[in-house]
């Protein structure tokens, strides 16, 4: 099962964004890396915001990170999750790759045991035929 309740909109892939969402689906987390300055960034952008250059790649890495902030949604902001609160949503800070910060929820612990600075790593669900979501689950 989901750990989101289908009739949610689901990411849109856009030129910007595609190659992200691409390596989810091979269960691999990449994020997007200037090639002139080696600055990283999330959510993927056309330009640097250090440096400007459009020029950039995108790293693999292991997604090993911590939470930097969570909370615990109770209010149900689609009506696809009424059914579905209290859930977590949590900012994830990766120091492999300049401490650049994803959104997601951890799916494998309850709220309550949820803390700043707790070690998550990378799992991804499999949501349809084309989506994948990177999420996270406790560090093992
Ligand atoms: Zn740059």
């Amino acid at each position: 099962m989901s750990f989101l309740p289908a009739g949610l909109p689901l990411p849109q892939p856009t030129v910007d964004d595609a190659p992200f969402w691409e390596a989810a689906r091979r269960h691999e987390l990449v994020v997007q890396r200037c090639t002139e300055c080696g600055t990283f960034r999330h959510s993927p952008m056309p330009c640097c915001y250090n440096c400007q250059s459009f020029d950039h790649e995108w790293v693999k890495i292991k997604g090993n990170g911590i939470i930097f902030s969570y909370i615990n949604v109770v209010h149900p902001v689609h009506p696809a999750l009424k059914d579905r609160v209290p859930f977590n949503v949590v900012l994830v800070e990766l120091p492999e790759a300049g401490n650049v910060r994803m959104v997601g929820n951890v799916l494998d612990t309850p709220f309550e045991e949820l803390y700043v600075g707790m070690p998550v790593e990378v799992t991804f669900e499999d949501i349809d035929a084309e989506t994948t979501l990177p999420q996270w689950k406790r560090a093992s």
